[in-house]
C-alpha cells in the first residue's frame, strides 16, 4: 500500500538572493495550506549544516516521507539534499526542487509577481512529490586506468601525474613525437626559461615511465562505454622503421633520395627535412619516421638512389613492409589534451603574409630566435631581395584575437607577453634595432607579466597604440600604416621584419574527438567545460576531462595547473575503482515499444540500443537503455511515438499533476 504522503516544503532565504525579490515567509504560509503539507519552514541558507539538520529533525520528529527544497537550480544542490534527507533515512529520489531563484528572484524585479510565482512552483512541486517513486543507485567497477589524447605539456603533465599515483596511463600522441607546441619555443615569458630545458626531461620522463604506454604517430579511432568502462582502439601508423631497432643515428636521413628537400614542419616550414626524418633533435621518441607521401620507394615503387637508407641503416630497422597496427585496451577516465592551432594570417591578406617573405607569425619567429631554429639562433630575414639582419621590427598584436572580422572575438591571453617576449630577444640579438610593437591594449595579468612587460619598455622596444590597417612594400621596406591612436597620427612605418602576434584557435581537425567523446564546443569553438567556473575541467560526458589549450588560449603554467586539475579529477573513479550510477534514468516499456528507434536516433549521449526480444513467440526489436551512458535528459521521451520511454521520476503520470495544479490554481 502506497503510504500517505507527509510533506515537507523548505522555503530558502538564499541570503538576499531569493528573499529580496520573493516574500519568502508568504510562500512558507501558503504552502502550509496545500495537501499533505505538513511542515514548512524558512532559512536564510537551506544548503548549509544547519539548513539541512533542520530538514534531518523535522524527517525524524514529524515523519516526514517527501521533502520539497524551494532555492536554486537543482544544477546546485540537488546532490547535497539527496544526501541530507538519506542521511535522516529517506529514499534519495524522495525529495523535488522547486527552482525560486534563477526562475523568480533572478528573473523578476517585481516582488508581487515573483512571489506569485514562487508559489506556483511550490504547488507545482507538492503536486509531483507525493508520486515520486524509490529509486535505487547502482555501483559498477571502474578500469583502473586513463587514456590521454594529446601530448603537448597539457597531456604529458597529466599522464605523469597519473602514473605517479600509480594507475596505467595510456598517452596517444598523433605526430611522432611528444611535446607539442612548447617543445617549439625558444625562452618562455616571463622567467625567460629554456623551454626545451624544462620541458625535455618530462618529455623523457613519460617515455621512460613504467605506468606510461606512449603510443606516438597514433589516432584514437574509436571509443565505446562509460564512466570507468570505455573501451578504447587506437592505430599506430606504420613509421616504416622498426620501432625496437632504430638507434637514432640520423644516417638514414643524410642519405635519402630527397634530403633536405620538404619543410619541416617544427621550424613552421623555415627549414627543410627528408623524407625520412626525426622532427626535431630532442624528439622523444628519438625514432625516425617515413613520410609516405614524399619517400620515393613508397609513393613510386623505387628511390633511384644507391644506398638507399634502407642499406645504410646499420640496425637494419627500415621496413617498407610495415602496415597500421591497432592496440585496443580499457579504460577508466579519459582527458582531452589537444591543444590549439595558431591563427593562420592569410585569412587577414592586408598585413601581406602570404606576400612577403618577411612578414612572419609569432610561431616562426619562436624558431627564428632558437639555437635549434633554421638559422641556428641568427635573426636573418629575406626582405625579396636579400637575406639581411633587419634593423627595423614591428610587432603587431591581436593578428586573428579580438577580431569579430574573423569570427575570433576572444583574447588569446599570451600574444600580449609572448611578442614582449620575442621583442626581448630581438633586443639581445640585435643591440641597435628599432623595435616597436603595435597594440590595441597591454594584457599583461599573470605573476611577473606587468614586470616583464615594464622590463622590456625599458629596453627600448617602443609601443605604439593602433591597430595596423595595412602592410605593403616600398622599395626594399615593407611600410606599416596605422594610425597612433594615443595623438591621432598617421603612420606609414617603414620596417625591414613584421612580425604577426598571432592568436590561437580551435585545432581545425577537433571534430574527430569531439565525434568520438560527444563533446560540445563553447561560443569560442573551443572544447566547452562543464561548468565555466565550478566545473572547469569536467566535461557534460562523464567521465571525460579537458586539459591545456583544447579548452581555451592559456599560457603554459595555466595550461599545467588545469592539466593537474584535469589528473586529479579523473583519478577519483580509478581510486574509488568504481563509480555511482545515477538512478534517474529514462526506461523502456518493452510491452508498448513499437521498435521505431527514433529514440536511439535523438538520444545524445548515445544511450539507447535496439536489441532483440521475444514477444509472445515473436522476434521483436525493442529499446533498451544503458543506464552508465543516460543522463536522464528526458530527449527521447518525445521522440517516442508510443510513450514508451520515459525518465524516471519525470514520468508522465508524475508531470501531468503538476501542470493539472497549476491548471487549477486562481
Ligand atoms: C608563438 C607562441 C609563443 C608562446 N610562448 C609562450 C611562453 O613564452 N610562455 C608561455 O607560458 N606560453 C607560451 N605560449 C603558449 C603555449 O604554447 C601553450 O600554453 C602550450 O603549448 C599549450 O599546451 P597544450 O598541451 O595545451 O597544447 P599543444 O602544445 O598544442 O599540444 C597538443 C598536442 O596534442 C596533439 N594532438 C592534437 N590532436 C590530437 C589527436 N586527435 N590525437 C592525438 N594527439 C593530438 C598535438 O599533436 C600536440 O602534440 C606561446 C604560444 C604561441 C603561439
Amino acid at each position: 500500500m502506497i503510504e500517505k504522503p507527509k510533506i515537507g516544503v523548505y522555503v530558502c532565504h538564499c541570503g538576499i538572493n531569493i528573499a529580496s525579490t520573493v516574500d519568502v515567509e508568504t510562500v512558507e504560509e501558503y504552502a502550509l495550506k496545500l495537501p499533505n503539507v505538513e511542515v514548512a519552514r524558512t532559512y536564510s541558507y537551506m544548503c548549509s549544516d544547519p539548513g539541512q539538520a533542520l530538514i534531518k529533525e523535522d524527517i525524524k520528529e514529524h515523519g516526514l516521507n517527501r521533502i520539497i527544497v524551494a532555492s536554486c537550480s537543482p544544477r546546485m544542490h540537488e546532490t547535497t539534499f539527496r544526501k541530507a534527507i538519506q542521511e535522516a533515512g529517506l529514499n534519495p529520489y524522495f525529495l523535488e526542487m522547486a527552482n525560486i531563484r534563477e526562475q523568480c528572484s533572478w528573473v523578476h524585479q517585481d516582488m508581487e509577481e515573483a512571489t506569485a510565482k514562487a508559489k506556483k512552483l511550490v504547488t507545482a512541486s507538492v503536486a509531483k512529490v507525493r508520486l515520486l517513486e524509490a529509486l535505487e543507485s547502482t555501483e559498477v567497477d571502474a578500469e583502473p586506468a586513463a587514456l590521454i589524447i594529446g601530448a603537448g605539456i597539457a597531456g604529458i603533465q597529466a599522464a605523469l601525474d597519473i602514473a605517479d599515483a600509480g594507475f596505467k596511463t595510456y598517452l596517444v600522441e598523433k605526430t611522432p613525437s611528444v611535446g607539442g607546441r612548447m617543445a617549439q619555443l625558444d625562452k618562455t615569458f616571463p622567467t625567460l626559461d629554456c623551454s626545451a630545458c624544462i620541458l625535455t626531461p618530462k618529455m623523457v620522463d613519460c617515455a621512460s615511465h613504467p605506468n606510461i604506454e606512449l603510443l606516438t604517430y597514433s589516432e584514437v579511432e574509436e571509443i565505446n562505454g562509460f564512466i570507468g568502462n570505455f573501451d578504447v582502439r587506437v592505430r599506430k601508423k606504420a613509421r616504416y622503421v622498426d620501432f625496437e631497432k632504430c638507434t637514432g643515428c640520423g644516417d638514414c636521413a643524410k642519405e635519402c633520395r630527397v634530403a633536405d628537400r620538404f619543410p619541416s614542419e617544427f621550424d613552421e616550414g623555415m627549414g627543410k627535412r627528408s623524407a625520412i626524418y626525426l622532427p626535431f633533435p630532442q624528439a622523444v621518441p628519438a625514432k625516425y619516421t617515413i613520410d609516405p607521401e614524399q619517400c620515393l620507394y613508397l609513393t613510386r615503387g623505387k628511390c633511384g638512389k644507391e644506398p638507399k637508407c634502407q642499406e645504410v641503416c646499420g640496425a637494419d630497422a627500415i621496413n617498407f613492409e610495415q602496415e597500421d597496427e591497432y592496440v585496443e585496451f580499457k579504460v577508466g577516465a579519459i582527458i582531452v589534451a589537444t591543444g590549439f592551432d595558431p591563427f593562420d594570417p592569410s585569412r587577414k591578406p592586408e598585413y601581406g603574409y602570404d606576400d612577403y617573405p618577411n612578414v612572419i607569425t609569432g610561431m616562426e619567429m619562436e624558431r627564428l630566435v632558437s639555437a635549434s631554429g633554421p638559422t641556428g639562433g641568427k635573426v636573418l630575414i629575406n626582405n625579396g631581395k636579400e637575406e639581411i639582419e633587419p634593423k627595423e621590427v614591428a610587432f603587431i598584436k591581436c593578428v586573428g584575437s579580438r577580431d569579430e572580422s574573423v569570427g575570433n572575438e576572444y583574447c588569446s591571453r599570451v600574444c600580449c607577453m609572448y611578442t614582449a617576449k620575442q621583442a626581448h630577444l630581438i633586443r639581445e640579438k640585435l643591440p641597435d634595432a628599432n623595435i616597436r610593437i603595435y597594440y590595441m591594449d597591454v594584457r599583461a595579468f599573470g605573476k611577473g607579466y606587468e614586470e616583464f612587460y615594464d622590463r622590456v619598455r625599458r629596453e627600448n622596444v617602443r609601443y605604439i597604440r593602433g591597430n595596423p590597417s595595412e602592410i605593403f612594400k616600398r622599395g626594399n621596406k615593407l611600410v606599416v600604416k596605422a594610425e597612433d591612436t594615443l595623438t591621432s597620427t598617421p603612420l606609414e612605418d617603414e620596417v625591414d621584419l613584421v612580425v604577426l602576434g598571432v592568436g590561437l584557435e580551435p585545432r581545425a581537425e577537433m571534430r574527430q574527438v569531439m565525434d568520438l567523446l560527444r563533446l560540445s564546443q563553447s561560443g569560442d569553438r573551443f572544447f566547452l567545460e562543464a561548468h565555466p567556473k565550478l566545473r572547469p575541467v569536467d566535461t557534460a560526458t562523464e567521465g571525460v576531462f579537458l586539459a591545456g589549450c583544447c579548452q581555451g588560449p592559456k599560457d603554459i603554467p595555466d595550461t599545467v595547473a588545469q592539466a593537474k586539475g584535469a589528473a586529479s579529477s579523473a583519478m577519483i573513479p580509478l581510486a574509488r575503482g568504481s563509480v555511482t550510477i545515477d538512478a534517474q534514468v529514462a526506461e523502456v516499456n518493452e510491452a508498448t515499444c513499437r521498435g521505431c528507434g527514433f529514440c536511439v536516433e535523438i538520444c545524445p549521449y548515445s544511450a539507447i540500443e535496439m536489441v532483440t526480444v521475444n514477444r509472445f513467440g515473436h522476434e521483436i526489436e525493442v529499446a533498451k537503455v544503458n543506464e552508465a551512458l543516460c543522463k536522464g535528459c528526458g530527449s527521447c521521451s518525445p521522440a517516442c511515438l508510443s510513450d514508451s520511454i520515459q525518465p524516471k521520476s519525470f514520468r508522465d503520470r508524475q508531470i501531468l499533476p503538476q501542470i493539472a495544479a497549476l491548471g487549477a490554481m486562481k
